[in-house]
């Protein structure tokens, strides 16, 4: 089944970690068909709120709405939400066809693993080869099918290019187009400027876990551009 394009809103969220405040008083939009940048220092609670999104974490202050429910720690949202983060979350002696498999039975769905391989580039891989013998950039494709398995209306990626090769680099920003032509929410944490500026539709820039940029980008972006707003915004070099 297919959700109804719902926004993503968050209001006053903030999470302290013993007595550090890692995001404060975040109040946010994210919408559909779009892909929403986050950027910010290190440090600066971009995972920390994508976690929240993925409801891995949970916030100390605020609520998260998803059209007119509530996201929270449930299954139902849970099944909304697909998270590809820094670790691709596979299970290293598995192969691809069995790490697929296994994640599509902890979510009760129904797949072609096969055709979800093939959705990634990842076809011709040898099924029964366990993935931590894979490349980062397949393991990376990979994670990517398994986050997509369960058809999530909301998407995110926590610095999926981190350990990719220019042509995973590539492969990754096509597929990040392709995503938001599904009309999900894109939500991608990234310090590769260049690659997402062209792509960024709302910008989004967090610092000292405060939200010091929320907003809708009206002309396609350059690197230049973005790097510019980076540091007025943030006081930060690239
Ligand atoms: P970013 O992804 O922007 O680099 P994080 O969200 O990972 O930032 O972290 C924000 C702040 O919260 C950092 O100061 C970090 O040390 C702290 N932090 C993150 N996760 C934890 C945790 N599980 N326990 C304690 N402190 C944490
Ligand atoms: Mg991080």
């Amino acid at each position: 089944m297919t959700a109804p394009p719902a926004e993503l809103h968050l209001e006053g969220v903030g999470k302290t970690y013993g007595r550090h405040r890692a995001l404060v008083s975040v109040t946010a939009t994210f919408s559909p068909g779009r892909i929403n940048t986050i950027l910010g220092p290190n440090g600066a609670g971009k995972s920390t709120l994508l976690g929240i999104l993925a409801t891995l974490v949970r916030p100390t202050t605020g609520s998260i709405r998803w059209g007119d429910k509530p996201l929270g720690p449930t299954a139902a949202a849970r099944a909304a939400v697909g998270y590809v983060g820094h670790d691709p979350g596979l299970y290293g002696d598995l192969g691809a066809l069995d790490n697929l498999n296994l994640f599509a039975g902890l979510y009760g769905c129904d797949v072609d693993p096969q055709a979800l391989l093939a959705q990634v580039g990842l076809s011709h891989v040898e099924p029964l080869a366990p993935v931590r013998t894979y490349s980062r950039g397949m393991q990376q494709r990979l994670a990517l099918a398994r986050a997509l398995l369960h058809q999530p209306a909301i998407l995110l990626f926590d610095e999926p290019s981190a350990a990719l090769d220019p042509t995973g680099a590539a492969w990754l920003s096509a597929q990040l187009a392709a995503q938001r032509g599904a009309g999900r929410i894109v939500v991608v944490v990234t310090h590769d400027l260049d690659a997402v500026a062209p792509l960024t539709d709302h910008l989004t820039i967090l610092r000292r876990g405060r939200l010091a940029h929320h907003a809708p980008v009206q002309t396609a972006l350059t690197g230049t551009d973005l790097r510019r707003i980076y540091t007025e915004t943030t006081g930060a070099s690239t």
